[in-house]
């Protein structure tokens, strides 16, 4: 072996290398690593020196995990929040496009919003900090619908 290196001891992101394993793969050393969550995996010397295998594998399944919550979190807007509400299209009379959603821009970042409000009795409701307005029609107008129009289902059993 040209250019042995003794990798033993050494980090590699996450990866702990315990020890050179006899074997080998295309003729590059292999060596056995302990990852920091617990698992132990046989990584090939030039991909933890070239930074290309830094976890067991785990760093890149919290990362997919991560994407599926974000997509999980998506879909309960567009699926499941509208699965929901069914029939409860929005009426497209508003500036927003949607009933009951209005624009605002936040405080201290300027940032756009979206706020949901309804009017029940002279009294106004607001949910806010939504991202965009059809999140502030599903996830803020419907629910504020179900809370304060207790003859639309929700609280069938209020007075
Ligand atoms: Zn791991």
């Amino acid at each position: 072996m040209v250019n042995k290196k003794d990798l033993t001891g050494k980090k590699f992101g996450r990866l702990t290398v315990l020890e050179e394993l006899s074997e080998r793969s295309n003729k590059r050393i292999v060596w056995k690593c302990k990852c920091a969550c617990g698992n132990t995996v046989n990584v090939k010397g030039i991909y933890l020196t070239t930074g290309q295998t830094t976890s067991c594998g785990c760093a890149k399944r919290k990362l997919e995990q991560k994407h599926l919550r974000e997509a999980y979190n998506k879909k309960r807007i567009d699926g499941v929040a509208k699965q929901l509400f069914k029939g409860q299209e929005p009426r497209k009379d508003s500036s927003t496009g949607y009933r009951g959603v209005s624009k605002y821009y936040t405080r201290k970042s300027k940032e756009l919003r979206y706020r949901a409000w309804i009017t029940v009795k002279g009294k106004r409701y607001y949910k806010s900090g939504f991202l965009t307005p059809e999140d502030a029609y599903y996830n803020g107008r419907l629910v504020l619908e179900k809370e304060h129009l207790p003859e639309r289902g929700f609280y069938k059993n209020e007075k």
